[in-house]
This record gives structure tokens, C-alpha cells and sequence, in this order.
């Protein structure tokens, strides 16, 4: 992309309203544009960033075996009326009324759906397990939007939602889901932490939420230093064997970690004191296994090998993609902007050109700028007629992983120099040399 062609609208200063860091970085790099109380446009920029994450949680949800669809966003009241939701969601859900008076919903989460849709095809036990996944906007009427996307009103989902003729099944679904999760944090460049979350009526102990550490978080949490050196699960991880996903999650599960709902102070207390890490968290991610809740109320029910019907078990499992472009500001910025992880940023290099204008450098960039396209890489170009000192802002500002930096001088010698946003490392190369380390990544 021409920087010259592309919407990158930067702004000095963050308004006054944005009170973390991730928002205002977010509106002074042009990511989103604010269009009434939690309700955001992306702008491009934005919207790279979150297509890169979407990308990487489909990956992991594919591999753990669980299948897309896309289910609407607007419900009709009759599906929540069956699960007794209807009236006791609360405030939290936007209700709407069509033109023949009909009672719908901005969906704030899809468990009916979901479980109407399965208990139209699926009736035998031989079509179990299953777990059906989407990615789609919701929309909570929280009390306190804030912080940007972070707690937004209208917020992008991936929920995921298992079927399980018995809870031993349903067991391995969930783990299934957990190493999913951690495979998927672990990509995005996170430390998340598996917490465990309060069941509710349903009990057991099948409910985590993920949370990383970030002083701006909104929860309270506690956990075993060791959470912060842990080794994520390989990709070849087999996720048919239940015995070895049970191993992951009991490691992943077997030391303190609670947010301060579920905290345990004389358990915490008993940890070696430096062993106890006490934090405020973000929570990019929660895992429920919730039994046959959804299906005895709304009669999803499969033969089983026994002859007889049977109420599906079922757990559902939730990122919010959007919440996660936040989160990974507060987890990686400094104070001249965003530092992208390599994996989610939203180009992979930013070509800088000192003299826009010079006949030298511009065909050098834009040689540069074809080699990087042909191997495969996303570059920025800045083409525009700036000053240096803006181009060098800019491109720290938008937190792109490399910089090559193109200037008549280093080009007299045959060179360019490529710097790399998360150290400030620069180093001196020739073109070739430049693409070679960028494109080793
Ligand atoms: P919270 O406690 O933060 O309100 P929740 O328990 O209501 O979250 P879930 O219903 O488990 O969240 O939703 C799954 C995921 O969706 C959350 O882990 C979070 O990443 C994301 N999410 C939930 N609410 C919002 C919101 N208002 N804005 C942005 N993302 C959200
Ligand atoms: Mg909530």
C-alpha cells in the first residue's frame, strides 16, 4: 500500500475521554472512529489488525476440530422465550421491534440458535461430537461502554458451541477448546492465563476464563508465578486423543489461579511469597461446559448407542476479537506508539523514503517495495512528500515490525537501514540484504 493513497487518518493527541492507553493510541493511529456510545467504525488500519487476529482464531478452532458457520445477528424473541431468556437477560440485551410488530434481538450471544439449528439435523449419537463456531458481531447494551473496543457495546465474537452425548464427551470437547485457547493466545503473542470461573448453578469445575496481565485490566487476579513460563502446546498436539489433552489441562490447571471472584486468599497466602503473583487482568477469553441446559429446555435430544433419547451436553466458548486488538496494545506499546506483535501487525514492513521526489530513492523504493510484495510480505509505503521526523512518527506510532528507512546518502553507498520497532535496533544493508532478514520471519 502508497501511504499516499491509503485512510491513515493520525492525530496528535488522543481526545480527552480516551483513559487507557490502547484507546488512545488506537484513535491517534487512525485504527477506529467512535460512532455513538461503544459503537465503533474500523477504519483500515484498525481493520487489518483485526482480520489478522479473526485469521489466527479460525486456524486454531479448525485444528481443534470445530466447524464454521455464520449465524444471523438479529433473533427473533420466540427461540429466547424457550430458554426462558428472554426476560431474564436484562438490560444487556437490545430488543427491536419490526414492521409486522414482531419481537426480535440484537443477538448479545447465540446459545439458542445454536441449539435450534442442531436439534433440527442432528439426531443420532453417530453424529457426535460436534462444535459449531462463529464469528459475529454482538451487541450488549453494557451499563459503562468504555475504554474503546475493549468494552464496546457492539463487539466482534468467535463463539464456539460443543455437543456431547454425555458429559465425559463433553469433557473432552472443552479441553479440546482450552488447548485451542492457549494455542491461539500463545500465537497472538499473549501470555493468557487460564483462570478458573464460577459455574454457577451447574457446578464443577468446567469453566476458565483466559486472562493477561495488564496494569489497565479491569479484574483482579492471582496466580502462580509459573504461569508466566509455561510452554504452549505443540501444533501436532492430537486432539482426537482425550488423554492427552486431560494431561495439557491439568498442568495448565493444577497450580493457583483466580480472578478475584473465585479468589482463595488462604490458598494464595500458601504459596511461597515469591512464588504469588498479584496483577489486574483482561479477560480476552472464557470456556463454559453448562450440561443439558440449553437442550431439556428447547428438546435437543439424539439417540443414543443404547436405543434411547438423550439431552445433548453442551459448553460454549467465547474470544472477542475485537477486545483483543485493545488488549494487545496494553500488552505491547511504548511511549512513541504500538509495537505489533510480528503475527497480528497490521503490514509487516513500512518503507520510509527520506527525499520523496528523488528520482534515486523513489525507484529505489519502489524496487524495494515490489521485492517485499513478491516475497510475499505486506509493505506500507511512505510515499508522501514529509518531513523525516513525520515519517519516522508515523511509522513508530502504527507499531509495523520493521521499518527500512531509504535515504539518498546510505543509497550513494549501496544501503538502506532496517530497524526493527521493538528494540530500535538499526543496522546498515543493502536492499537485499534488508528483504532476506525481513522475510526470514
Ligand atoms: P465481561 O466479564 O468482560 O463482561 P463476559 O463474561 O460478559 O465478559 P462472555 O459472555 O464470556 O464475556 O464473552 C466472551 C468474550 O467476548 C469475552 O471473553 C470477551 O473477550 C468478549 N467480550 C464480552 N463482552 C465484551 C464487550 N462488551 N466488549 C468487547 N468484548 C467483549
Ligand atoms: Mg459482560
Amino acid at each position: 500500500m502508497y501511504l499516499s493513497r491509503y485512510l491513515l487518518p493520525i492525530a496528535r493527541e488522543a481526545p480527552r475521554e480516551a483513559e487507557i492507553v490502547s484507546h488512545q493510541l488506537m484513535l491517534r493511529s487512525g485504527m477506529i472512529r467512535q460512532q455513538a456510545a461503544g459503537i465503533y467504525s474500523w477504519l483500515p488500519l484498525g481493520l487489518k489488525v483485526l482480520r489478522r487476529i479473526e485469521r489466527i482464531v479460525r486456524e486454531e478452532q479448525d485444528r481443534a476440530g470445530a466447524i464454521e458457520i455464520l449465524m444471523p445477528t438479529i433473533q427473533s424473541a420466540d427461540l429466547w422465550r424457550e430458554s426462558g431468556r428472554y426476560d431474564a437477560y436484562g438490560k444487556e440485551m437490545l430488543r427491536i421491534e419490526d414492521r409486522h410488530e414482531r419481537e426480535m434481538l440484537f443477538g448479545p450471544t447465540n446459545e439458542e440458535m445454536v441449539t435450534d439449528i442442531f436439534r433440527t439435523y442432528v439426531k443420532s449419537y453417530k453424529d457426535l461430537p460436534l462444535n459449531l463456531y462463529h464469528v459475529q458481531w454482538k451487541f450488549r447494551d453494557e451499563v459503562r461502554p468504555r475504554f474503546g473496543v475493549m468494552r464496546s457495546r457492539e463487539f466482534l465474537m468467535k463463539d464456539a458451541y460443543s455437543f456431547d452425548l454425555d458429559q465425559a464427551g463433553a469433557r473432552h470437547s472443552y479441553n479440546r477448546m482450552f488447548v485451542a485457547y492457549l494455542r491461539t493466545f500463545a500465537r497472538l503473542g499473549l501470555k493468557a492465563i487460564p483462570m478458573r470461573a464460577d459455574t454457577g448453578p451447574i457446578g464443577g469445575d468446567l469453566s476458565h476464563e483466559f486472562i493477561i496481565l495488564a496494569s489497565t485490566g479491569e479484574s483482579e487476579v492471582f496466580c502462580h508465578k509459573d504461569f508466566l513460563e509455561m510452554t504452549t502446546p505443540p501444533a501436532d498436539v492430537d486432539f482426537d486423543d482425550a488423554g492427552v489433552l486431560q494431561a495439557i489441562v491439568n498442568d495448565w490447571t493444577g497450580r493457583y489461579a483466580a480472578t478475584s471472584e473465585m479468589h482463595d486468599t488462604a490458598a494464595f497466602a500458601a504459596l511461597p511469597e515469591a512464588e504469588q503473583v498479584s496483577a489486574r487482568g483482561i479477560e480476552v477469553g472464557h470456556i463454559f461446559y453448562f450440561g443439558t441446559k440449553y437442550s431439556a429446555a428447547m428438546g435437543a435430544r439424539v439417540m443414543g448407542p443404547d436405543g434411547h433419547e438423550h439431552e445433548v451436553h453442551m459448553g460454549s466458548y467465547g474470544i472477542g476479537p475485537s477486545r483483543l486488538v485493545a488488549a494487545l496494545i496494553e500488552a505491547s506499546h511504548d511511549e512513541a506508539g504500538i509495537v505489533w506483535p510480528d503475527a497480528v501487525a497490521p503490514f509487516d514492513v513500512a518503507i520510509l523514503n527520506l527525499r520523496s521526489g528523488d528520482a534515486g530513492t523513489d525507484a529505489a523504493c519502489r524496487d524495494l517495495y515490489g521485492a517485499c510484495a513478491r516475497a510475499g510480505l505486506d509493505p506500507l509505503y511512505d510515499d508522501r512528500d514529509e518531513r523525516a521526523g513525520a515519517k519516522f512518527a508515523t511509522a513508530d506510532l502504527i507499531g509495523v515490525p520493521w521499518q527500512v528507512i531509504v535515504g539518498p546518502k546510505g543509497l550513494a553507498e549501496g544501503k538502506v537501514e532496517l530497524k526493527r520497532r521493538a528494540s530500535g535496533e538499526r543496522v546498515s544493508l543493502t536492499p537485499d540484504e534488508a528483504l532476506r532478514r525481513v522475510s526470514a520471519l
